[in-house]
């Protein structure tokens, strides 16, 4: 067996001490003698993985008995429709900041449901920055205001939020755990898992259990943001395996020392790969120094020419799915919490030998 450094955006690498114990427990789960993939939703034992997954997260991301954890499904995309589906009864509009492709669908499919205000965008600078926080247009009235702090295509990240009585709904799909942030600044936190925390087909709510009045008796049931606060995720059968997956990813984590140490890893992968970009003529990232991402690196070769190339032999080399978003073109690489320092040093390895051998 040889395993190799994915870069791959999502479904993305996950930690090897996790692959393993998920495999030494696949057959039979802490001796209950079937794998949890065979096991019942409304088992003990797999309740037991359930609540086990919702105190680590809790733990790992200081949650507060304020919010409700929730596993949903669909993916992050069927949550760009759930949200105002959810969140905008008894309202006229929803505010929606524009940094990128997934902030873009996010808005795409709220028009759907209600008036979205376009607080504020960065199209006109091919969103390789992110709008004045100060200038953005707000309606006070609207049911909520919403956000992408990591755009996993663009490679552009900010840590801030505006100032805003709104409650603010951020997509943290792909920078979920991967730094420390206030999760009492927010109205509801969604991610789908198969970035930076498990296998694809469970997505992390974080609903702050107010804004679960909203939820209308005429969604269809299993959309009910409520309905699924009230029956612990399992309106109907939950993704099992992807939960337990995650649970798996939060225990590792917690033993990497949680989220403040693995984002001390994470400035230190990322301010690693920047330098080699930003010292060669070579390389280039195109996105306003102050929001860069930790998370998505893109980046171009001065030769576009040289793209099949590079992608060719960086597989040769160990080094897996460094193409870029076929809507941006170049190249990418995504540095997760699962993804080791070693990985960016042999990355930043081969991009100084192959500029050697291919630079003028
Ligand atoms: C990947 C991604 C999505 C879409 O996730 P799906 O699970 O494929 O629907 C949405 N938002 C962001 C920020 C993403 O990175």
């Amino acid at each position: 067996m040889s395993r190799v450094y994915n870069f791959c955006s999502g479904p993305a690498a996950l930690p090897e001490a996790v692959l393993e114990k998920a495999q030494s427990e696949l057959l039979d789960w802490h001796g209950a003698g079937v794998s949890v993939m065979e096991m019942s939703h409304r088992s003990s034992e797999f309740k037991s993985i359930l609540a086990s997954a919702k105190a680590r997260l809790s733990r790992l991301m200081n949650i507060s008995d304020d919010y409700e954890i929730l596993f949903a499904q669909g993916g992050a995309s069927t949550l760009f429709a759930q949200i105002p589906a959810n969140l905008t009864h008894g309202f006229n509009s929803a505010c929606y900041l524009d940094t990128g492709a997934w902030s873009s669908k996010a808005i795409k499919e709220a028009k759907k449901y209600t008036n979205v205000v376009l607080a504020g965008s960065s199209k006109e600078q091919s969103y390789h920055t992110v709008p004045d926080f100060a200038t953005l247009n707000l309606d006070d009235s609207a049911a909520y205001l919403h956000l992408c702090p990591n755009e996993t295509i663009g490679g552009l990240e900010f840590a801030d939020l505006p100032d805003t009585s709104l409650p603010i709904v951020a997509d943290l799909s792909s920078t979920i755990l991967s730094r420390q942030i206030d999760v009492s600044r927010y109205g509801m936190i969604y991610a789908g898992a198969q970035k930076n925390v498990g296998p694809a087909g469970v997505v992390i709510c974080i609903v702050r259990k107010d804004l679960l009045a909203r939820s209308s008796d005429t969604l269809p049931t299993v959309w009910n943001f409520a309905t699924l606060a009230a029956n612990d995720s399992m309106i109907n059968t939950p993704p099992t395996f992807a939960i337990y997956l995650a649970d798996l990813v939060f225990e590792w984590l917690e033993a990497q020392g949680g989220v403040a140490a693995i984002e001390q890893q994470n400035i230190a992968k990322a301010n690693a790969l920047y330098a080699a970009i930003d010292g060669s003529d070579f390389y280039a990232n195109p996105i306003d120094p102050r929001y860069r991402s930790r998370m998505n690196v893109p980046f171009t070769l001065a030769d576009e020419s040289l793209e099949a190339t590079f992608l060719e032999e960086s597989k040769a080399a160990g080094l897996r799915t460094l193409e870029g978003h076929r809507s941006v073109g170049g190249m990418r690489a995504s540095i997760y919490n699962a993804m080791p320092m070693e990985g960016v040093q042999a990355l930043i390895g081969f991009m100084r030998d192959f500029e050697g051998r291919y630079g003028k």
